[in-house]
């Protein structure tokens, strides 16, 4: 496994693998076995298999979040060559915006929901850096997970509207024993929060209407952002310690 950190030698290798079927997985690192999950696929379904690994400033509304997000190189970089990981980008903030946050992407008729409305300037961050890094990358694949539906859907669309040519490939949510999303931010949650962080799943699944499984989230001591339903899907957001949790599951 190879790890590069910078773009231009990134571009020296890109030009040695040539035509061979390029699969990516781009990450912010503190990586779980839902990561794992979008690696192993991507391992088995092209020749060279890619990870990048940045945690990304621009989608950061909240310093204190970006300040202490989890950051675990060496151990991800374990994990990746567990998995048979060819290469992995791991650039710094001036690789990738060597002009600060000169341009970025927008969503002009974004509909304004959820992510959208409570993390300004999320997904311009995240649209902005993901076609940085399918321009750097140029992958055949790229995998993005279901646990980050809005994000997933929002991404498929600026790449079809951008005439990228990457197949944005969207796998399902990975969940501990208890129902709980595997997330880097579980890792900030005491033990008992861990355990009551389960209702949100709980209460996605079984409530009768959204109110419904917003009052059992707060039960457990959350303050919730939003419950809401879209394309087929049960949505929340919640704080539990300062925490923010988002989770989703389609409505059967
Ligand atoms: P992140 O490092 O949080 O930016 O996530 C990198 C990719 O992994 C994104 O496409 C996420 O949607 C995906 N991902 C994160 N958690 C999970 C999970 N529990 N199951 C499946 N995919 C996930």
């Amino acid at each position: 496994m190879q790890v590069w950190h910078t773009a231009g030698e990134w571009m020296d290798r890109r030009r040695a693998i040539g035509a061979d079927s390029i699969g990516l997985v781009p990450t912010m690192g503190a990586l779980h076995r839902g990561h794992a999950a979008l690696v192993e696929r991507c391992r088995r379904e092209n020749e060279v298999a890619v990870a990048s690994i940045f945690v990304n400033p621009a989608q950061f509304n909240d310093p204190r979040d970006l300040s202490r997000y989890p950051r675990t190189l060496e151990k991800d970089l374990a994990l990746l060559e567990d998995l048979a990981v060819d290469d992995v980008f791991v650039p710094n903030a001036a690789e990738l915006y060597p002009r600060g946050y000169a341009f970025r992407v927008e969503a002009a008729r974004e509909t304004k929901v959820m992510e959208a409305v409570h993390r300004p300037g999320f997904l311009e961050g995240v649209m902005t850096v993901v076609l940085k890094l399918l321009n750097l990358i140029r992958p055949g694949r790229a995998y993005f997970g279901e646990k980050d539906f809005q994000q997933l859907k929002t991404v498929r669309e600026m790449a079809e509207d951008f005439f990228v040519p990457t197949e944005i490939v969207a796998c399902p949510t990975v969940r501990g024993s208890s129902g709980l999303a595997e997330s880097s931010r579980n890792a900030l949650l005491s033990n008992a929060a861990r355990q009551k962080a389960a209702v949100l799943f709980r209460a996605l699944t079984t409530a009768p209407s959204p109110q419904e499984a917003r009052t059992m989230i707060e039960q457990q001591g959350f303050a919730v952002d939003y419950v809401e339903e879209h394309w087929g899907r049960r949505f929340a957001a919640a704080f539990l310690d300062g925490v923010r949790l988002i989770d989703n599951v389609p409505l059967s």
